[in-house]
């Protein structure tokens, strides 16, 4: 109750943040991966065919020689022996979006009382993980609970440091015994390897003999809150549901601007310290970090990697800063919206593709041959992006990001594509070469000779575009904070393979009837271009006309989860998927399922939640000081003195209010809807979520009424102003 808000209050006050001194003995070079099992600990602990061989693995792609398992695993266990390390984990991303370890010790007992640290080549690559409390979306029967890791050679094994003991951490991915995906890891290698093997088609017809392995990179941008713990565990809202179900509006909100790009709070500072010095031992490039727009909330971005490896690295980095802020007397909040009428949190993924060699093949270049390579890699995105939108929608769409994704701070639902004016000129042109073809070659044409040259950094930026390009990348900028990046960039990279895979078989097939290859690039561009030219779009995606314009250039505005997911079983949908081995049709049903899971779980927590706060806590507030005004009108009357009753009637219309949206609410709880997962979603969508805001609304006003003494949840003010 009241006391518990106060006492946190004081404890606030009274907290001291532990210091940290991140220059304490070494410099960031000689600490920077020193927790990592990487090429440098490899080269020099392996022997040199076996090096090759893995290298072989990680950079070219190759398939893992099981015969040299045994020569790694038994140089990784002494490695991370001398780190500290008595057990190994197998570490996997199952589609809860959270990650899961099974941890097993070095040492076998030998019979004699002693014991001996073993690590087996077999115990590298493939682990048993107990499966049957993971989500499954119906792939897996009960009875087969068992669940295999395999281990992902291509993502660096790690030692993570504990005060308890070390653990040696392997990246693997989950499968079923059938060989069917239960994780997020398992499809994002799937897709990057469909999406690398027609870039490289490409990549061939522009004259690259042996372009080498091609992968997706992926920079992604988190968003986060900080809020002190001793609020946090005072709100039993923010503790089971990562957000806030109540909470009045402060007096000053967000609208002055200060803090964006501020001067970071010091206590903060500390922590974003304590933190990169965890990174930076882990081998996670942290990079930027700043202020984001709303009080209390910051922004990590992490340098580019891999796919995988990023997407790896940015589960980890979720843990760790959880882990490092409860140590500095904070929790950190990965939630899309932990705070209603304050800007929320998203994760940008940034998405290219390329290899060391030829870098991003998404940077315009200066020489005219670049660019039309460029521009065919680029037109593979706009293709991509227009026909598979909604699946792009889809694989953001979580009851979290609802609260976000249009809501004036987060790009709209409708998936459109930014290409910045220099960039959209030139499509325009494309276009037009088309339109007017009859003039002939010469002047409308735009081939190789003719291209401009373009410059890297285009200059504008557009904040509002769900799906922008920066120069020499695009960045997604729908899904939420809390997501995996895994899913996105599943979806990228598959939509990227089929739109590669079609121009990769246009322009074979014109050149095999002996059609001019510059002419051949300019008419799959212009093609691409009057086809799919609707989802360029330039302007303001917050304004009041973009759903209308977009509605009549044919974009889908899938609003909420709901009208998304359902993408991800259409005919189209599955058909692509499999085509490209990313997932077969029961694979793209499960997470289907799991989806709506998701969805039903989310809100019914929150449902429940918001009748029990309600109940116990804020009614009791509003009549505790409802009875209190009612004695004072009392006493005052029985002195003969003029009773107000204002204030009492003030309190009492919220509070009937109150009484009867609670009971709308506990009457929807009371069943789930429906028969089947879709009707219980419906359900959630439908009844629940306006049954909790009619609560909200009327627990809202009463925190503006009841007497502050009495108010039994730390307000925003308190959580947001107190870093
Ligand atoms: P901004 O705020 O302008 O979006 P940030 O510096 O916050 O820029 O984040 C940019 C992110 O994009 C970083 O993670 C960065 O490493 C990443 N990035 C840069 N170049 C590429 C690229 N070629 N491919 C993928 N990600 C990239
Ligand atoms: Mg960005």
């Amino acid at each position: 109750g009241n006391a518990v808000r106060l006492q946190a209050i004081q404890d606030v006050e009274a907290y001291v943040p532990p210091a940290f001194d991140f220059s304490v003995s070494q410099t960031p070079s000689e600490f920077f991966g020193e927790n990592v099992f990487s090429k440098v600990v490899m080269q020099k602990r392996l022997p040199k065919s076996v090096f090759k061989s893995v290298m072989a693995t990680i950079e070219g792609g190759k398939k893992l020689d099981p015969a040299v398992a045994d020569a790694v695993a038994s140089a990784m266990k002494d490695w991370a022996l001398e780190k500290g390390a008595t057990h190994y984990a197998h570490v996997f991303y199952p589609l809860t979006g959270f990650t899961a370890e099974k941890h097993d010790s070095f040492f076998d007992p030998t019979g004699d009382g002693t014991a001996l640290a073993e690590f087996a080549g077999k115990t590298l690559i493939q682990g048993e993980p107990d499966a049957s409390s993971f989500p499954n979306g119906g792939l897996r029967n009960t009875f087969e609970a068992r669940g295999y890791t395999g281990w992902d050679v291509t993502s660096p094994a790690y030692v993570l440091e504990n005060p308890n003991g070390n653990t040696l951490c392997i990246p693997t991915v989950f499968v079923s015994m059938t060989g069917e995906a239960l994780d997020h890891k398992t499809p994002l290698l799937r897709s990057q390897q469909a999406m690398g093997g027609h870039a490289e088609r490409i990549l061939k017809l522009f004259g690259h003999e042996k372009p080498g392995n091609i992968v997706s990179f992926c920079g992604p941008e988190q968003e986060y809150f900080l809020v002190d713990r001793h609020f946090f565990l005072a709100r039993p809202d923010l503790l089971n549901a990562g957000r806030t179900l109540f909470g009045a509006k402060p007096p000053k909100g967000q609208e002055f601007d200060d803090h964006y790009f501020g001067a970071i709070p010091e206590r903060v500072l500390g922590f974003m310290m304590d933190t990169e010095h965890e990174l930076f031992k882990l081998g996670i490039p942290a990079k930027t970090r700043h202020n984001e727009v709303a009080p209390g909330q910051f922004e990590i971005a992490p340098m580019f990697e891999r796919g995988n490896v990023a997407a790896d690295h940015q589960q980890l980095l979720m843990t760790t800063f959880k882990t490092i802020a409860k140590k500095h007397g904070m929790e950190c909040l990965f939630h899309e919206k932990p705070f209603e009428g304050v800007n929320g949190s998203g994760k940008h993924v940034n998405f290219s593709l390329g290899n060391a060699d030829l870098g991003s093949l998404l940077v315009p270049g200066d020489t005219p041959h670049e660019n039309a390579q460029f521009l065919v890699f680029c037109a593979a995105v706009i293709r991509a992006v227009h026909k598979y939108s909604g699946l792009l929608r889809a694989s953001v769409a979580s009851a979290t990001n609802d609260h976000r994704l249009g809501a004036n701070e987060a790009p709209p639902a409708i998936i459109s594509i930014f290409l910045g004016d220099q960039l959209a000129d030139i499509f325009d042109q494309i276009a037009k070469g088309a339109a007017t073809s009859s003039k002939g070659k010469g002047t409308m044409m735009i081939g190789v000779d003719t291209l401009p040259i373009l410059p890297t950094d285009p200059g504008d930026r557009n904040r509002t575009s769900p799906f922008a390009f920066t120069g020499n990348r695009f960045e997604f900028r729908a899904p939420g904070s809390m997501q995996t990046v895994n899913g996105p960039m599943v979806t990228i990279n598959t939509i990227m393979a089929d739109s590669l895979d079609y121009i990769a078989t246009t322009l074979e097939a014109a050149v095999a009837e002996g059609t001019d290859f510059d002419e051949a690039v300019q008419n799959v561009l212009t093609q691409i271009i009057t086809d799919h030219g609707a989802v360029v779009f330039n302007g303001d995606g917050y304004s009041d006309t973009w759903p209308i314009e977009a509605e009549s250039r044919g974009l889908a505005n899938l609003r909420t989860t709901l009208d998304a997911l359902p993408e991800l079983i259409t005919q189209d949908a599955m058909d692509l998927f499999d085509k490209y081995n990313v997932f077969n049709n029961r694979e793209m049903h499960s997470r289907y399922e799991i989806g709506l899971e998701q969805y039903i779980l989310t809100i019914g927590v929150e449902a429940r939640l918001t009748s029990e706060i309600g109940t116990t806590s804020v009614l009791p507030a509003a009549v505790r000081y409802q009875t209190e005004l009612a004695q004072n009108v009392a006493a005052l009357k029985a002195a003969g003195v003029d009773a107000d009753t204002t204030a009492l009637t003030e309190v009492t219309a919220p509070i009937t209010t109150l009484r009867a949206a609670l009971a709308t609410l506990k009457g929807a709880l009371a069943h789930e809807g429906g028969d089947d997962a879709l009707g219980h979603a419906k359900h959630a969508q439908e009844e629940l979520l306006p049954a909790m805001d009619a609560v909200r609304a009327a627990a809202d006003e009463l925190e503006g009424i009841v007497a502050d003494d009495l108010w039994p949840l730390p307000t925003y003010q308190e959580m947001l102003y107190v870093l």
